[in-house]
């Protein structure tokens, strides 16, 4: 598909879509930067990619396909060092979380040659780095496409028909709609999980043996949520703080509403609450979301 691939930041997002290459032969070529010499030796030996090097010119000369995998961070210093060194006609993706700012930085500073399209695959784990990645981790999973003002229709198809190689169900959005869907859907609840068991941290020591072991389905979930990568996440929530601050007073105003409910034993308003959010359950598992068995998440004896 490609003759060679350029993989900037190969962690548990680059590293999974390497392999995803590498398994369904999508490139001649597969290459990789990394800002350490640790990342760049660890992603040869396990035989992720072909070369690896931090210089980062380097490992983009000459590459049809260049995605940036690295944080939302360091896009700055990655475009700037990339910006003269791109194949005229080759295509320029990333994976970022946040569209809106990262778009228009890289809209501002790469080549008219150049296609830049930016992707989302709408798949992780709470895990980082290159062992941690997987190739089926796109398997049946969205990623968004956000065609830029330097994009190529004939290059959108190609990066499309790339991601569906990888497993992935693929949809085009703009970045202004992008980042406010992800602001609930995604952002949201990683930061009241973040806000959950910060809480928990809170309360006073003595009871912190017994929070850990009677965890229930409910904390064990936001623990694990809360254990996702914290400067991937310090990142989207500065890159996309108008939308998170604005779902953050959307929610404090529903947790007041049912503060209120609680404290004046409103059986009604709670059950009619609790009952409508049902419903949304059962439409994200009729669109293939998730499944309706129950997740029990505990070892087995
Ligand atoms: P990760 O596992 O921590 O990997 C980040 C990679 O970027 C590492 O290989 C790191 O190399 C490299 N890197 C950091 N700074 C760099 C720089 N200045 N130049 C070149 N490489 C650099 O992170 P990740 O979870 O894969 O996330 C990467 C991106 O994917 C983020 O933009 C995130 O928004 C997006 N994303 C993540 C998820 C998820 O669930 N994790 C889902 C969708 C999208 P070193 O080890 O050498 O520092």
């Amino acid at each position: 598909m490609f003759k060679k691939v350029c993989i900037i930041g190969c962690g548990l997002i680059g590293s999974s879509i390497a392999r995803g290459i590498k398994k369904n032969k999508l490139a001649g070529k597969l290459v990789s930067s990394n800002r350490s010499n640790a990342t760049n030796k660890k992603v040869i030996k396990l035989n992720i990619v072909d070369e690896a090097s931090s210089d980062t010119k380097k490992m983009i000369k000459g590459s049809d396909l260049i995605i940036i995998s690295s944080p939302l961070s360091s896009y700055k210093n990655v475009v700037l060092k990339i910006k003269s060194s791109l194949k005229s006609g080759a295509i320029l993706t990333d994976v970022g979380s946040v569209k809106k700012k990262a778009i228009s930085l890289v809209e501002k500073n790469i080549p008219k040659n150049v296609s830049w399209i930016s992707s989302h695959p709408i798949a992780g784990t709470e895990e980082s780095g290159p062992e941690s990645g997987f190739s089926e981790l796109f398997k049946n999973k969205w990623c968004i496409l956000t065609p830029s003002k330097k994009s190529k229709n004939k290059d959108v198809k190609l990066l499309e028909k790339f991601w569906k190689k990888l497993g992935s169900r693929v949809d085009t959005m703009d970045a202004k709609q992008h980042d406010y869907i992800l602001s609930i859907t995604s952002h949201m609840p990683h930061l009241i999980a973040y806000n959950i068991v910060n809480t928990t941290l809170k309360i006073k020591k003595k009871k912190h043996r017994n929070i850990v072991r009677y965890s229930a389905g409910g904390l064990r979930d936001f623990t694990r949520i809360a254990a996702s990568n914290p400067i991937m996440w310090r990142d989207i929530f500065i890159q996309n703080g108008d939308n998170t601050s604005k779902m953050i007073d959307k929610f404090i105003e529903n947790l007041e509403d049912l503060k209120k409910a609680i404290k004046r034993k409103n059986e009604k308003k709670l059950e009619k609450i609790f009952t409508k959010t049902k419903k949304i359950r059962k439409e994200i598992i009729e669109a293939g979301q998730d499944v309706s068995k129950p997740d029990f998440g505990r070892k087995q004896n």
